[in-house]
């Protein structure tokens, strides 16, 4: 790991990683490439110590089994914690998402507690959430994510944001979290319920964790191939039209 290079950690990649979400350590590999800065990325298993003094964390989702053992885990080590009071950036997904926050149902829809990172907190929703999701930036996002946000969800929890944290963005189709928005932002955590990958769909939201994590502002890299991937993924909902929300 050379001195300058961005140190990203992936959260329990072996527990945590439905849908493709390990897509979104290698989203932010290119990107940083893309954008000419280092990285070294160090993949956390339960058990293992979660260093606390990286830049980036990053979190998949999961079937609650599995996310109840990374909650208890990662609780236990405490590592993600003081690195989110360091201010360090960190990007959860699903149930990564819902076990950052204070609360969320088990296996058996009892509460199970989560990490506590941010003060969000996740029950029920009165029908899982399968399929295409669709939103838009709402008004506390970070000004470079301008693009609509495309992803795949699939998940049964709704997530209720307490105060100090925002929604992420207003669902344009799907479910979110279950009242009309879509996942969450408080100082440099993001938590949404895009699968997708959610970087490689939504490559804004790679360069706002980068921009965050370096200080510096990026230049926009548009690449055809991310393009014409959300062009066909937002037509298929368009052509869908069984708007879930
Ligand atoms: N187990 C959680 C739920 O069903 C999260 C699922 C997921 O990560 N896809 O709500």
């Amino acid at each position: 790991m050379t001195e300058s290079a961005i140190r990203i950690v992936s959260i329990y990649p072996t527990l945590l990683g439905t849908y493709g979400d390990g897509g979104n350590v290698l989203a932010l590999r290119h990107r940083a490439r893309l954008h000419g800065l280092a990285e070294a990325v160090h993949e956390v298993s339960p058990g293992d110590p979660v260093p606390t003094d990286a830049d980036l964390y990053v979190i998949g989702g999961g079937e609650d089994t599995a996310q109840v053992a990374a909650a208890n885990a990662l609780r236990a080590d405490g590592g993600l914690q003081q690195a989110a009071e360091r201010g360090a950036a960190i990007l959860a997904i699903c149930a990564g998402y819902q076990l950052i926050g204070t609360e969320f149902p088990d296996n058996l829809g009892r509460p199970a507690p989560g990490v506590g990172v941010i003060d969000i907190r996740t029950d029920r929703l009165p029908q899982r959430a399968v399929g295409e999701l669709i939103a838009k930036p709402s008004q506390f996002a970070p000004s470079g994510l301008t693009d609509y946000f495309t992803g795949y969800e699939n998940h049964a929890g709704a997530t209720h944001l307490g105060d100090g944290v925002r929604p992420l963005a207003s669902v344009e189709s799907g479910i979110g979290n279950g009242d009309g928005t879509e996942g969450a932002i408080a100082g440099r955590t993001i938590g949404t319920y895009l699968h997708g990958p959610c970087l490689a769909r939504n490559p804004q939201i790679a360069d706002q964790l980068l921009s965050w994590v370096t200080d510096r502002e990026l230049v926009e890299i548009i690449e055809d191939d991310v393009v014409a991937l959300r062009a066909e993924r937002l037509d298929y909902v368009a052509r869908n039209s069984s708007r879930r929300s």
